[in-house]
């Protein structure tokens, strides 16, 4: 690992300024080099620690959202590599954790837009029922996500001073009327689009900070550090719990650990030990790593985390879930695409139900020749060693597996092995109802499709010989299932009627 950098010294270039985090240098009339040192600010304290590497990473962060934001609004970045604007004995300095950007002349408000209603916005809506004056619906906990994001706007106050919360109509009064609007508006869908894109990635913004230049023209463009842990609260989803204030990726450990110390908050700030700048090094690599990482990272990531804070601190359940999972007493044949889950749409224990998937939900007929067949085998596996005491196939509506059934012009088939053995158990559902109802429209056709194949699977259990057996003596029931992802309703089928009825719900 690199050393960290607590302070910039580039000598070629004039020194702007030294803000809490980032050195800010003149490039030239239109330049500005902004340098993010590895310094580290709590209740506007610049610690005396820095972090290393953390302003490799709040540049990459924030480099990361410009781009992938710039469709919303224009950035300050220029492209210019900050290494080709200094000297060639500071390179080191500036790799990795500096941007050459446009000089800009910055609107004299920060631009906050809140999510969550968590810090000095719970404090605000405990007693008043507000956030920033913006009064909000009753009986939301702490951490609850908010209707809709807030914009509550702050001056910018000067080093060391708290910044101040003010009203939309003060902002009206500092910017104009119509770039008021437009920084709110460009500010809340900013605030969406990143929100969206970091929840998939396993991360809330719970709340962030953006800022605002303009050029001699007049135009907007978004400058300082967009959406990084520094200027956002960063939540793991995963641990996100409305009512209590959730671990943050950023620096909540290490204001904990300060507030434990017994610190008056005044500078000087003390120094931090060396287990606290590991933890803080690593919650700043994790939230890059969150937010940039693909699918497979985040598996592997979501599993170390699951180990972590998950398995190793709930081991007894997870002892009863495997004692449970060694004796299901049902087996569900279900769609392997999997949006209907059986265990979630009946809200059973982990374990409890064994489930099979196939194409469609569908069950091949017993074969006498032993043709070896997964759905087969795990059939055979769970009701004569494990002695389920029922099947259910569960079918779903919006089947994707029945659409290209349905699809296919004729019977026959190219395809060979399983895709044709399975067309050809499916042709029977298909069959049944294109004959029944030829001139329907497609989606009812597909509906009816759906419970054919449900009946089809039915029938297909019945020449297992046993199956059958079990059935007679009554030692194992079989059931259809329909879930409607429509209307989120379950139906079952009832040999009597001869139709897929609702469950009474009681
Ligand atoms: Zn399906």
């Amino acid at each position: 690992m690199k050393n960290a950098l607590f302070q910039s010294d580039i000598k070629s270039l004039k020194l702007l300024n030294r803000g809490k985090v980032r050195d800010i240098y003149e490039v030239d009339k239109d330049h500005l080099l902004i340098v993010t040192t590895d310094r580290l600010s709590a209740f506007d304290v610049v610690l005396p620690t820095p972090i290393p590497g953390k302003g490799a990473v709040l540049t990459a962060v924030a480099n990361f959202w410009f781009g992938r934001l710039q469709h919303i609004i224009p950035n300050q970045l220029t492209g210019i590599d900050p290494a080709s604007v200094v000297a060639e004995s500071e390179r080191e300095q500036v790799i990795d954790r500096a941007i050459v950007v446009k000089k800009l002349k910055p609107l004299p408000i920060e631009a906050i837009v809140r999510g969550y209603l968590v810090g000095s916005g719970w404090k605000e809506y405990k007693k008043e029922g507000s956030v920033c004056g913006i009064a909000l619906p009753a009986g939301l906990c702490e951490a609850d996500r908010l209707p809709e994001p807030l914009f509550t706007p702050s001056t910018k106050a000067e080093m060391g001073a708290h910044d101040e919360n003010i009203s939309y109509e003060k902002a009206e009064e500092l910017l104009g009327k119509e770039l008021a609007a437009k920084v709110r508006d460009v500010c809340i869908a900013l605030y969406k689009e990143a929100a969206a894109f970091a929840l998939d990635k396993g991360i809330i913004i719970a709340d962030t900070k953006f800022e605002f230049g303009q050029d001699d023209e007049g135009k907007l463009y978004l400058i300082d550090e967009a959406l990084t842990p520094d200027s956002s609260r960063f939540w793991p989803a995963d641990q996100y719990q409305p009512g209590s204030n959730p671990p943050s990726f950023d620096k909540q450990y290490v204001r904990d650990w300060l507030e434990a110390s017994g610190w008056n908050k005044k500078a000087p700030g003390p120094e931090l030990p060396a287990d606290v700048v590991a933890k803080t090094t690593e919650k700043y690599r994790l939230a890059l790593r969150y937010l940039t990482q693909s699918h497979i990272e985040k598996l592997v990531s979501g599993y170390v985390r699951f180990r972590k804070n998950t398995y190793e601190k709930n081991q007894a359940l997870f002892e009863r879930l495997t004692r449970q999972g060694q004796s299901p007493k049902t087996i569900v044949v279900g769609c392997c695409d999997s949006r209907v889950d059986p265990a979630i749409v009946t809200d059973c224990d982990p374990g409890d139900l064994f489930i099979i998937r196939n194409v469609a939900n569908l069950v091949p007929p017993f074969e006498k020749s032993g043709n070896f067949h997964g759905t087969s085998a795990a059939l055979e596996f769970g009701v004569c060693h494990l002695e389920v005491e029922n099947i259910i196939v569960l079918g779903h509506a919006q089947c994707g597996g029945i659409q290209a059934l349905l699809n296919q012009a004729t019977e026959t088939t190219q395809q060979d092995g399983f895709i044709s053995g399975w067309m050809n158990v499916a042709s029977h559902a298909r069959n049944r109802v294109l004959s029944r109802m030829p001139e329907k429209p497609m989606e009812e056709q597909a509906r009816a499709c759906e419970h054919e194949a449900i009946l089809v699977s039915l029938d297909n259990l019945l020449t297992f010989p046993w199956i059958l057996e079990r059935v007679a003596s009554k030692k194992l029931a079989l059931h259809g299932w329909y879930f409607d992802m429509d209307r989120g309703e379950l139906l079952r089928y009832n040999p009597a009627s001869n139709r897929f009825e609702a469950f009474l719900v009681q």
